[in-house]
């Protein structure tokens, strides 16, 4: 094949976990979204970041089904499920979603089970044990035999430390412990894409360091994840790609040093400055 040829040729296939197209959002008068476009590849780490209320949190929840812009496509590639460096057992058809036309209840199921979200204030049931909560996706949604769904919550749980509250009721724990329980949750779903919603705002600075450390190694580990952060020095340890927002539309995005580090943008600038 010649380099022309190669240059044509669309970047492969199995590579593309999510391309999100001109997505928009407006509550009532309120346009919190204005031509968004995301596309991230398999084992890529995207940081969103920007001022409180620039449409950050609601991009996340449109990723996942959670709020239904008001036009867009979002598009999921087939590659497989978890982590990009660790056996991918299972694939899945390219699934592709336009907000233009009417979606249906089928259509938002189908989404959300590409994705699994972590949010900034946990959400964990609190009537059920950590156990059940972190089974509940696999056993009830994705109908899952129980017996794998209990092994491997059991084995999530050993990995962060957390293998003696299987039993224990969310209120027991503190909230570094509920937000491990929360990636557990996420983890479980084996999910093509992790989503994080500042999953570290809520905790008291003490126990900021643990749910850090856990995303850390999941970046590692090769799972396709995007985090709304404040924490810019951990955006910039673990992001491969930074995307800043502001006013509902994305103002500068590139390599996480390059963001971070020497932006371009004045409002890129005086948000990084603020904030370091
Ligand atoms: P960020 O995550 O960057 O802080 P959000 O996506 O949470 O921003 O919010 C963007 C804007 O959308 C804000 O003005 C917020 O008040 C508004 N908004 C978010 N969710 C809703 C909702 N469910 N109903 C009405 N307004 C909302």
């Amino acid at each position: 094949m010649s380099p022309t040829d190669a240059s044509q040729q669309r970047e492969p296939r199995v590579t593309s976990v999510l391309k999100a197209r001109n997505l928009a959002k407006a509550f009532g008068s309120n346009v919190v979204l204005r031509d968004i476009d995301i596309d991230i590849r398999r084992g890529q780490v995207v940081a969103l970041i920007g001022p409180s209320g620039s449409g950050k949190t609601t991009v996340l929840r449109s990723l996942n089904g959670l709020e239904i812009p008001d036009a867009g496509t979002v598009t999921f590639g087939g590659t497989g499920r978890g982590p990009g460096s660790g056996p991918s057992s299972e694939t899945s058809d390219d699934l592709s979603i336009d907000f233009g036309t009417k979606v249906g209840k089928r259509e938002i199921a189908a989404l959300r089970d590409r994705s699994a979200m972590v949010f900034q204030h946990y959400n964990l049931f609190p009537h059920m044990t950590v156990l059940k909560n972190i089974i509940e996706g696999p056993v009830q949604v994705q109908k899952r035999p129980k017996a794998e769904a209990i092994a491997e919550a059991e084995r999530l749980l050993e990995r962060v430390g957390l293998a003696d509250k299987r039993d224990a009721y969310p209120f027991e724990l503190s909230g570094g412990q509920q937000q491990r329980v929360g990636i557990v949750r996420a983890l479980a779903l084996q999910p093509q894409l992790l989503l994080f919603d500042e999953p570290t705002s809520a905790l008291d600075p003490e126990l900021v360091g643990d749910v850090l450390g856990v995303i850390k190694e999941l970046a590692e580990e090769g799972w396709t994840m995007v985090i709304v952060t404040h924490e810019l020095a951990f955006a910039q340890h673990v992001a491969d790609e930074v995307i800043f927002m502001d006013g509902g539309v994305v103002v500068e995005r590139g390599p996480a040093a390059e963001v971070l580090r020497a932006p371009r943008q004045e409002r890129t600038k005086l948000f990084v400055k603020r904030l370091q």
